[in-house]
């Protein structure tokens, strides 16, 4: 007997029901009820990917860190799911599917912070392991050895960030972290294991990030790094206070705040883009592949190509998507959503979709955007 066989996309959703099962298995029903009620089951993805919490808090005191505003606490405690519940509530979340998901480890903690790095190489693996993810993780740690090796094992893709704002002012600014040559040493130990490491020059801070930008550039490269990516500086007035007390020229940074704080905690991100302009040409000078984002570092990592966002295109367009307008439809049908009528090109996907299916198309639209790799515009129709 012939059997139509199973869209790309519908594929994979239908692997990321039978992941979902097989690790409610593992963990019971007390595990399972503890993941779903977990944010990670729940949070719709950032740009970057979907961030992965392996501590709540950071000790490493970094003046110009917003996660104080945001409410997390001054220690690290490694983060209560285990390893496997982890896997449950990321697999779980809505807007997740294996093989296409980017997942951001360390966006409000040091990942590989004494305390938790071990529970954050678990998570690496058990997560790696189950759904096959586009993994990234930034860090400001040093990467030994056994760090490097089991992570290279668990994701040799693995895309590493590696944060550095400063060479000069690091005892300043970032008081608990590791010193940043120390950081370097640790990113040569991860290139010589195979493993692929980004230069995260962030946040810019002016007055001294801009000063020292060449300098950390022609460091990096010492150390091995080819790759970089720049990231704007958020302030709070809070960090503001926190900069100024420790010796920055906060005027430099108040002139470049777009707008008013709205409060306590409000974040903004400074405009920094002639800095940044001025950055991204002395890194290409110097043979640096410069990366528009994040995101971008982790496409290339892996190998991918993406053009979901205006930053785009990103990574190797020979390894493009081979997903049709059929299994674009076939995935519709199969979710129940009524289309009418799907667009689809090298730049994006329209999908017309009847207006009754309006309430369940959000996170179909996100699946079926990371799986072309493309962006995709929604528009409900009468049928
Ligand atoms: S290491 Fe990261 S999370 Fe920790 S204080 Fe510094 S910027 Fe914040
Ligand atoms: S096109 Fe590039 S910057 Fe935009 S989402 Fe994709 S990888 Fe990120």
């Amino acid at each position: 007997m012939w059997c139509n066989p199973l869209s790309r996309i519908t594929e994979l959703y239908e692997k990321k029901l039978r992941i979902i099962e097989r690790l409610k298995s593992l963990i019971g029903e007390d595990g399972a009820r503890k993941a779903s009620l977990d944010s990670h089951s729940k949070r719709v993805p950032r740009p970057c990917g979907l961030t992965i919490h392996t501590g709540v808090g950071c000790d490493y005191a970094c003046a110009y860190c917003y996660i104080y505003d945001m409410g997390f606490p001054g220690r690290v405690r490694p983060y209560p799911l285990k390893p496997l519940e982890m896997a449950y509530a990321i697999a779980s979340n809505p807007y997740v599917l294996p093989e296409k998901s980017l997942l951001a480890y360390g966006s409000v903690t040091e990942p590989f912070h004494p305390i938790t790095k071990n529970l954050a190489l678990e998570y690496i693996e058990n997560v790696s392991k189950w759904l096959k993810p586009l993994s990234q993780v930034s860090t400001k740690s040093f990467i030994d050895d056994g760090l490097a090796k089991r992570l290279s094992i668990a994701e040799p893709n693995i895309s590493i960030l590696l944060s550095i704002a400063t060479l000069d002012k690091s005892k300043e600014l970032e008081p608990r972290a590791p010193d940043p040559i120390k950081r370097l040493e640790g990113a040569s130990i991860a290139i010589k294991n195979g493993l692929n490491v980004t230069l995260f020059v962030r946040p810019i801070i002016p007055s001294v990030t801009d000063r020292e930008g060449e300098k950390i550039l022609a460091k990096a490269l010492d150390y091995g790094i080819r790759d970089v990516v720049f990231g704007s500086l958020r302030v709070t007035e809070r960090i503001l206070k926190s900069l100024e007390a420790r010796g920055i020229d906060i005027d430099a940074i108040l002139a470049r705040i777009p707008r008013a704080f709205r409060g306590r905690g409000d974040q903004v991100t400074i405009k920094e883009s002639d800095i940044k302009k001025r950055l991204v040409s002395t890194a290409r000078d110097m043979g640096y592949r410069v990366y528009p984002s994040a995101c971008s570092a982790n496409i290339a990592s892996h190998g991918q190509f993406c053009n979901m966002c205006s930053l785009g295109p990103c990574g190797d367009p020979s390894r493009k998507e081979k997903i049709s307008e059929s299994d674009i439809g076939d995935y519709l049908e199969f979710r129940g959503v009524k289309r009418f009528d799907i667009q689809f090109d090298e730049k994006g996907v329209l999908m017309k979709i009847c207006e009754d299916s309006r309430g369940i198309s959000k996170e179909i639209a996100w699946h079926i955007s990371i799986a072309t790799r493309l962006r995709v515009s929604l528009k409900s129709v009468k049928c």
